[in-house]
């Protein structure tokens, strides 16, 4: 008897074949806009199915090692990757996923939606990049902190164009320290401290506990200057070289060794994200250079690099919900069951269905929040800031809950083979469940949207986005439109209350049912909007968006019935 082998074929290219991405280019940029930005993205989308795709391979069967003694007991503390992280990162430079937004070229293209092409990017790049995403987001960040008018124009000059270089041989990444062992999200626990030194230089000494790409040139580090109080808003960033190179306290050390005063103490044995090097690092007296005055508090600038990582995070669960449907599809094609390709059974369709439309919902928010921060950067726009405020927190809470859902029923969609390690399916999995986690749990950016919404009056653009997103889907949807009125009068009032008794025990326990409930609101508006300017694809999303999400209604038969047109 002959030995079944399941054909499984290759999902679709992920730019020609992601319908929902070209119509939002074309909106966004318009078509010129988009047109002088198509050979890039299907460069990039060509490498991703190639190279990229077994780079990401080779990564994370071969994840990194820390070698902590050379062979004659000298303390080296290197951290070895594989050739397939190099080639991520080889590849993240040349394809400018950080450098895009900073570059003049760009900026002169697409003004303010540079960050949307940028955006295109990382959805293309960040699904199989083995997550180098992570580097990616948080040389991002930093490149938008040392962007800062406070900030030491010598140290801007002599990090930032490494941030954003398209050249892999001059390229860097950074990393970012911030939580420790007694807090991560309670940064006023942080106990890192900052001492100057005569040169205009500090010192840094603490114990850092979640140090990814610990790999990275330099890392952003969060520390309590001498003298500064209790808190967390007198923290200060400090640019830590990360390497005896750029340390000038190196005394003939290798230029790969360690900066002196940095120690790998252990790499974390991680659930997902396993090609990615996330170290406990001490510091002792390490060399650093203040982003912006140390005496002057520092947490508000150190939110300039959060609020990029987090809108990142958006756009990484978005790219892998994108992702896993597009494998999961491809899978069903394949796969027969009962007599028929699993691709035609109505059950599965309804299932693959309603998640591309959780798909598309994480992806207009994530885009959403990428033009938005555009516009903050470009031409600081103060109705973009303000809307930013609360747009990040909640695109990063929402899209992070619905990758980890989305991930799990796309393992499911494979049957026994998602969880066999070497299909690669597992992965989705794991390396979802981080997005909740990393840069604010879902709880601690909704105790942030209420921050917003009562210390920065970051309700009312909101409010204004989604009554006129009513208005805009009356013509096609008189539902759709009462669902999102009513809904929009729902929150109005709960926002209200919070503003009366922003302390209350009832305000507090409710803030993740309001941000979630505030973000699939929001989610319906960007895609009654995407409706709107033409796209029909986007109209199928919105209402099903809504019931799926507003009225909490089974969408099963619809979801089927459209499943080729919300792919
Ligand atoms: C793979 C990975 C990579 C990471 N990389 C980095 C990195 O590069 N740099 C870095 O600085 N950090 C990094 N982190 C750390 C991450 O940012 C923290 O783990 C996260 O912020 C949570 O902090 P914590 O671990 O101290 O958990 P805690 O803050 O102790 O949270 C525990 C639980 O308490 C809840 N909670 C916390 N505060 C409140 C509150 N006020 N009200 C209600 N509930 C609350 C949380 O939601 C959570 O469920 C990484 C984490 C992971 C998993």
């Amino acid at each position: 008897m002959s030995r079944y082998v399941q054909p499984v074929p290759a999902p679709d290219d992920p730019y020609a074949g992601d319908a929902l991405l070209r119509s939002w280019l074309e909106r966004q940029l318009g078509a010129a806009g988009h047109a002088a930005a198509k050979d890039r993205l299907a460069d990039l989308a060509a490498e991703v199915t190639g190279p990229l795709r077994a780079a990401h391979a080779d990564a994370e069967a071969h994840p990194p090692t820390l070698v902590r003694y050379d062979p004659w007991g000298a303390r080296i503390d290197r951290i070895d990757t594989s050739p397939g992280w190099e080639a991520q990162r080889a590849a993240a430079a040349r394809h400018a996923v950080v450098a895009l937004p900073y570059l003049e070229s760009a900026r002169g293209t697409w003004g303010a939606a540079a960050r949307v092409v940028q955006h295109a990017l990382l959805h293309l790049y960040g699904p199989e990049s083995a997550t180098f995403s992570c580097p990616v987001a948080m040389a991002d960040g930093a490149a938008a902190l040392l962007s800062l008018p406070e900030v030491d124009p010598a140290v801007r000059d002599a990090w930032l164009p490494r941030l954003v270089s398209t050249d892999p041989a001059t390229a860097i990444t950074s990393g970012q320290w911030m939580t420790e062992s007694q807090g991560g999200s309670d940064l006023a626990r942080s106990s890192t401290t900052g001492r100057p030194a005569a040169d205009g230089s500090w010192r840094l000494t603490g114990e850092k506990w979640f140090c990814s790409a610990a790999d990275s040139a330099m890392a952003v580090a969060l520390a309590r200057p001498e003298g500064a109080g209790r808190g967390s808003r007198v923290l200060a960033p400090f640019l830590v070289p990360r390497y005896a190179a750029d340390s000038p306290l190196a005394t003939g050390e290798a230029p790969d060794a360690p900066a002196p005063g940095v120690t790998v103490h252990r790499l974390k044995d991680k659930l997902g994200t396993r090609a990615l090097p996330t170290a406990e690092i001490g510091l002792r007296d390490a060399y650093a250079l203040p982003l912006g005055d140390p005496a002057s508090p520092g947490l508000a600038r150190a939110m300039t690099l959060v609020v990029v990582t987090r809108v990142h995070n958006a756009a990484a669960a978005a790219g892998g919900m994108r992702r896993g449907l597009a494998y999961a599809r491809a899978y069903a094609s394949a796969r027969h069951v009962a007599g028929g390709a699993l691709a035609v059974s109505p059950l599965h369709r309804a299932t693959l269905g309603a998640l591309a439309v959780d798909a598309a919902g994480a992806f207009v928010l994530a885009g959403h929040a990428f033009a938005l921060l555009g516009r903050v950067e470009v031409g600081a726009d103060p109705a973009a800031a303000a809307e930013l405020r609360i747009v990040a927190p909640l695109a990063k809470l929402a899209t992070g809950r619905l990758a980890v859902a989305s991930a799990s029923e796309y393992v499911e969609s494979f049957g026994g083979a998602g969880y066999v390690e070497d299909t690669g399916v597992p992965r989705l999995l794991r390396d979802a469940q981080v997005l909740p986690i990393w840069e604010g749990t879902t709880n601690v950016l909704a105790l942030d949207v209420l921050r917003a919404v009562t210390r920065e009056d970051a309700g009312p653009p909101l409010l204004r986005r989604l009554d006129a997103a009513a208005d805009l889907a009356r013509p096609v949807s008189p539902a759709l439109a009462d669902t999102l009125a009513g809904v929009t009068g729902e929150l109005r009032e709960r926002l209200a209350g919070v503003a009366a008794d922003p302390q209350s025990t009832a305000v507090v326990a409710g803030a993740r049912g309001l941000a979630l409930r505030l973000a699939h609101t929001l989610t319906a508006a960007l895609l009654v909007e995407h409706a709107a300017w033409g796209d029909e694809q986007a109209e199928l999303a919105a209402r099903l968006w809504a019931r799926r999400w507003l009225r909490h209604e089974d969408v099963a038969a619809d979801a089927h019935h459209g499943l080729e047109l919300l792919c």
